[in-house]
């Protein structure tokens, strides 16, 4: 599996790393680890995002080497000769790092586990059955031989541990618990990897968290669930856009929601995150709208009044419950 992906390594010195706009522990887990692979091979990586690496997981990169895109970089990015692109299912997902790529131009690699990507880079490992893109770049450490260093761990550990809901969600694999185990005897602290990402939040996103409650609504007797955050909620309480992320799983714990729908007002569009517990697939529907993702997480960036995209969605969501997922 990894041959085409050793040889393009082999190719090239010098490679960018990139990933989603807004990324995640998985991207950032994945990308951090790949970087430090590649540097121990005597490459040079350079690691670059649309948007900042979230505060929570900036402990996992003390130096920084992550850097946010702006132009000043394309320089920097042109002296790239190969690019690994990572959990992204197509070159709209990276924001402006995208036309950059396309500007300079070098082959890429994509190493993804979304089941919507399509082979867009000229080496392609997508597997929908890994739970998460670290998972991937585990198997891919491995075969190249690179010994796994504390950093390589904590990165991946991260990237497993976050898209699996901390081990709770059915993509839950015994592959992924040998992982985290494998990765735990190698000096990772899943404790306080825990307490460094969700037990470090400011009031001001509990206060963000009071008020989406405050929106929570019940559709189809009970199995949809739907709320929704504005640019106001923001103002109000200080939170940043960085204390949205991650809130959708909020009303997971009621039993009966099979379906979660949670709307946020973002940078003049609306985006859709959803869910779903034990309900249909939802990569589907977000596909209808130009979204994408897995079948129980999906996500859509749409045009739009707020409460305009609301009842499209809650409406198609409740034609998908009808229908039995067909
Ligand atoms: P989240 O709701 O956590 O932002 O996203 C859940 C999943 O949906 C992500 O892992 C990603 O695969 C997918 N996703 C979210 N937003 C979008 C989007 O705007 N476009 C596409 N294609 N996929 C998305
Ligand atoms: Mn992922």
């Amino acid at each position: 599996m990894w041959d085409e992906v050793r040889t393009f390594i082999d190719e090239h010195d010098s490679f960018l790393v990139t990933t989603h706009i807004f990324p995640d522990g998985d991207a950032i887990g994945s990308e951090l680890a790949l970087a430090r692979a590649l540097r121990k091979l005597g490459k040079r990586a350079l690691v670059v995002n649309e948007h900042p690496t979230p505060r929570t997981y900036e402990f996992l990169d003390p130096d920084g080497s992550i850097k946010t895109y702006t132009e000043d970089l394309d320089d920097r990015i042109a002296r790239c000769t190969g690019a690994f692109v990572l959990d992204v299912g197509s070159l709209e997902r990276l924001g402006n790092v995208g036309p950059a790529l396309e500007r300079a131009g070098p082959p890429t690699a994509c190493i993804d586990h979304h089941k919507t990507n399509g082979g867009f880079a000229d080496v392609n490992v997508i597997d929908p059955r890994a739970a998460s893109t670290g998972e991937l770049i585990y198997d891919l450490v491995r075969a190249l031989d690179v010994p796994v260093t504390r950093g390589i761990a904590d990165a991946l550990f991260i990237a497993t541990a976050t898209d699996t809901g901390w081990f709770r969600f059915p993509n839950t694999s015994p592959r992924v618990h040998r992982m985290a185990a494998d990765l735990i005897e190698l000096g990772v602290e899943p404790a306080r990897i825990y307490a460094a990402i969700h037990e470090t939040d400011r009031w001001e996103r509990m206060e963000l968290v009071k008020r989406v409650l405050g929106t929570l609504e019940g559709a189809a007797d009970g199995r949809i669930a739907y709320f929704y955050l504005t640019n106001a909620m923001l103002e109000e309480t200080g939170a940043t856009e960085e204390d949205a992320e991650e809130l959708t799983d909020l009303p997971r714990p009621i039993e009966a929601v099979q379906l979660i729908l949670f709307f946020r007002e973002t940078r003049g569009k609306i985006k859709v995150s959803m869910r779903s517990k034990d309900g249909p697939p939802v990569d589907t529907l977000a596909g209808k709208y130009g979204g994408g993702g897995h079948a129980r997480a999906a996500g859509i960036l749409m045009e739009g009044e707020l409460a305009d995209v609301m009842n499209t969605i809650v409406d198609e969501a409740k034609a998908l419950l009808d229908s039995g997922g067909r």
